[in-house]
């Protein structure tokens, strides 16, 4: 899931309703998983620092990690989401991003790896919830 959503290859609910894998056209503006409606519905910015639903398991695996980037003074959410994806934003990146071969100690709380407990923590549940929605074609995850 990590390496999709940097990417950009991550199924989220808008893209699977904006290509018509999902047919009610509500969730192109709602997420399923906290049933806001916004602009852009669920979106991976949404889904890693914005939905509701999953705001313990973000606190629990990258709340420290969003406020490092908040931090850093002042960022946009999108390029919060840049830099959680270890990308670079402003010429800012998280330096804990990638493991480091010396600890292995370090190489489990670096960024990646939390981002990526983060998206397996939610992995399920948010499954469980798309496969209440009827889909055509494309089976769910
Ligand atoms: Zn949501």
């Amino acid at each position: 899931m990590l390496s999709q959503c940097r990417t950009n290859g991550f199924w989220t609910t808008r893209k699977r309703a904006s290509m018509e894998f999902i047919t009610d056209k509500k969730f192109k503006r709602t997420c399923p998983c906290c049933n806001i409606r916004s602009e852009k519905g669920e979106t991976v910015e949404h889904l890693l620092i914005g939905c509701p639903r999953w705001k313990e398991e973000r606190e629990r695996y990258i709340g420290d990690i969003i406020r490092d980037t908040m931090a850093m003074g002042p960022v946009e959410q999108k390029d919060v989401v840049i830099l959680l994806l270890g990308g670079e934003s402003n010429g800012r990146r998280l330096v804990s991003w990638l493991p480091s071969s010396s600890t292995t100690s370090e190489a489990i709380t670096c960024g990646a790896f939390q981002v990526a407990r983060f998206l397996q923590c939610i992995r399920s549940d948010r499954a469980a919830i798309l496969r209440e929605i009827p889909h055509k074609g494309r089976s769910v995850d």
